[in-house]
């Protein structure tokens, strides 16, 4: 049965039924991704014998790249292939890349990585803009839907992150894999679960009718035709010419800067020249969304500090108050646990509201993000009153402080993937989630640079008195991300003019 567009988005109940085949694709390829992401800094030292700063710096470089290459993916995405193809191919080239790694980790550890950052790109922006699709504009449930899908990505992220590392250190399985052989099966685990993430997509993609197929060329006499093959081709072979680009890119930190200096400009500039294109209402709406973007990356700036200062103030700082768990553990794990649990119940709320007329709108949410984001940050900073002289707080205030933060994420980050799909035009939605990834990218990059000034000051500092340099840094930040939250509130008749019709 071939389902059109309108019987697809005129489902009953809470969520489209199509919603389920995009949550598990993506649940795997989550995996894969933070399974692959999550073993990078420990195997680079303990393998390839990089020191602390290299393999950090590197790490740092992977995940610039990553989500800069969403721009590429959704923009390719929205002029050639569609939606479908392009998770495809990422999907693909996620798998080649990941098989790179599990047969030959130690000599083709930058290939197979950066086949994994154009697989991504390809990959991560496209299903997300399949998601809005599934709905008609102004549908309140949108957010509820991905709301859900955000819970997907976490579970598929807590089972990889855990899993992958596991196996590779030998804290799992080992009585079954041989030692020398453990980096390549937890390399291996996620190429089978990218496989998964495609065979699940192939078998119930019917169910998606026209969402995502390939975008037609509109001829003279007003009718369509199917763009020529080469169109395709030629995105195919340009992707795998950027492998090795990436390869290089990747190996020189310094090239990173580079990267980040220009493809953020350069994007702009495309936009704007997309906007001359477009009617001034659809101007106005794009405007809008890059308010959103531009406030996300002062979020993801703030939020990403987990991956850096966080994980060292956790491995230094922290007992083990909350049931034994090791800190590191938690401080890695805690969110996305916190989110899969939270998000459907969250985006349950968000429609119970809806039918009593009290939803907040996309800017209130925003800005409850940031202001959830402060509070958690200053909750963080509140560790520092339960410290020891030894400079050792307390495992459960700072998971409660991670509880909060996690609530920020989910009035920020499924609410911006929704936004984007709402505010873009027809053929610009692939290249505007791509935008708001690319957004990621620079807050993974200030993230890095906060965290290293934080690391700076507490140079030669005994334990004590790093803790009080963190846990100051953090009540900076806190405030920093309720400032950012009241100057949202400000502005927000300006955008919400901007966005017209759109909550
Ligand atoms: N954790 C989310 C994901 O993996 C959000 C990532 C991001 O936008 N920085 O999709």
């Amino acid at each position: 049965m071939n389902l059109t567009l309108e019987q697809i988005q005129d489902f009953k109940g809470k969520y489209p039924k199509q919603i389920w085949s995009l949550f598990f694709s993506e649940m795997w390829e989550r995996f894969c991704f933070y399974g692959m992401r999550g073993m990078l800094v420990f195997f680079m030292i303990s393998q390839l014998k990089f020191d602390d700063e290299q393999a950090n710096l590197q790490y740092g470089a992977t995940q610039a790249f990553v989500y800069a290459f969403t721009f590429v993916g959704g923009l390719f995405a929205d002029k050639i292939l569609g939606f479908r193809k392009s998770l495809f191919w990422g999907g693909l080239l996620m798998i080649v890349g990941s098989l790179i790694l599990a047969t030959n980790p130690h000599d083709y550890f930058f290939l197979g990585i950066s086949f994994t950052v154009v697989g991504t790109g390809f990959f991560k922006p496209n299903i997300s803009t399949m998601v809005g699709k599934l709905y008609k504009s102004g549908d309140s449930r949108t957010d509820a839907g991905f709301s859900l899908f955000y819970a997907g990505i976490n579970l598929g992220a807590l089972l990889g992150g855990y899993l992958c590392i596991a196996i590779g250190k030998g804290e799992m399985l080992s009585g079954l894999i041989p030692e020398h052989k453990r980096w390549n099966v937890a390399f291996g685990l996620a190429a089978i679960v990218m496989v998964i993430s495609l065979v699940n997509f192939i078998f119930t993609q019917r169910q998606l009718g026209p969402i995502g197929l390939q975008p037609q060329r509109l001829n003279a006499d007003g009718t369509f035709s199917a763009l020529a093959k080469w169109n395709e081709y030629s995105v195919y072979i340009l992707s795998l010419i950027f492998v090795p680009l990436i390869m290089i890119m990747v190996s020189v930190p310094q090239y990173t800067d580079y990267f980040m200096w220009t493809v953020g400009p350069l994007t702009l500039i495309y936009l704007f020249y997309e906007m001359t294109k477009v009617t001034s209402s659809e101007r106005n709406k794009l405007w809008a969304a890059l308010v959103f973007i531009i406030f996300s990356i002062v979020f993801w700036g703030i939020y990403e500090q987990s991956g850096g200062s966080l994980s060292i103030f956790a491995a230094n700082n922290l007992n083990k108050d909350l049931l034994g768990l090791d800190p590191n553990g938690v401080n890695n794990s805690g969110g996305a646990f916190f989110i899969i649990f939270l998000a459907p119940i969250v985006g349950l709320l968000w429609i119970w509201l809806s039918k009593r007329k009290l939803e907040p709108n996309t800017l209130i949410k925003f800005g409850l993000g940031f202001i959830f984001l402060g509070l958690g940050y200053y909750v963080l900073f509140a560790t520092k009153f339960f410290a020891t002289l030894q400079g050792i707080t307390s495992l459960n205030i700072f998971t409660i402080a991670l509880l909060v933060i996690t609530f920020g994420e989910l009035c920020l980050s499924p609410i911006g993937l929704s936004i984007m799909t709402k505010l873009s035009t027809e053929k610009l939605q692939g290249m505007m989630m791509g935008m708001w990834f690319l957004a990621s990218a620079y807050g993974q990059y200030v993230a890095g640079q906060i965290g290293a000034g934080m690391a700076k000051v507490k140079t030669g500092a005994n334990n004590y008195d790093a803790l009080i340099t963190y846990t100051d840094g953090y009540k900076q930040l806190g405030l920093y991300a309720l400032i950012a939250g009241v100057v949202l509130i400000l502005i927000s008749p300006l955008v919400k003019k901007l966005m017209q019709e759109v909550r």
